[in-house]
């Protein structure tokens, strides 16, 4: 099955934060989008990004979201990083999709991460 087709598990972690059943340090929030920092962070900035509405994966979320949707999800993820104060000396954009990338909360995000130099890719 690929990532686009996957189930969504209503019990995801990132679904009991939108339903307020765990807490979560909010950054931002729109009618579409829900932003909050990553409780084991990786760099001094650490920020998840999250679509409201149930996608399993970056996949599914671009093959089924609206445009409208992905727009604003996309501007909301600018938006954040900007605010953060990272966009000056950049940051880097990470989504883990299925298997083979980790992916370990099956509800689509992406994270933001800033603050520090990074290594290449691989
Ligand atoms: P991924 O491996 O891309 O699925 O990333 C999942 C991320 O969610 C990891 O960086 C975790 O540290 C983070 N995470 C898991 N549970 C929580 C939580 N309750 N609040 C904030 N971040 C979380």
């Amino acid at each position: 099955m690929s990532a686009s087709k996957t189930t969504y598990d209503p019990n995801n972690i990132f679904a009991k934060i939108l339903r307020g059943e765990i807490p979560c340090k909010k950054v931002y929030e729109d009618d579409f989008v829900l932003a909050f920092y990553d409780i084991v962070p990786i760099s001094p900035v650490h920020v998840l990004v999250i679509p409201k509405n149930p996608y399993v994966s970056f996949a599914d979320f671009t093959a089924n979201a609206k445009p409208e949707e992905i727009a604003c999800f996309m501007k909301a993820v600018g938006k954040i990083a900007k605010d953060l104060g990272i966009e000056e000396d950049g940051y880097r954009l990470v989504t883990n999709i299925g298997k083979n990338s980790g992916q370990e909360v099956p509800h689509f995000h992406v994270h933001i991460l800033g603050g520090r130099q990074f290594g290449p890719l691989g």
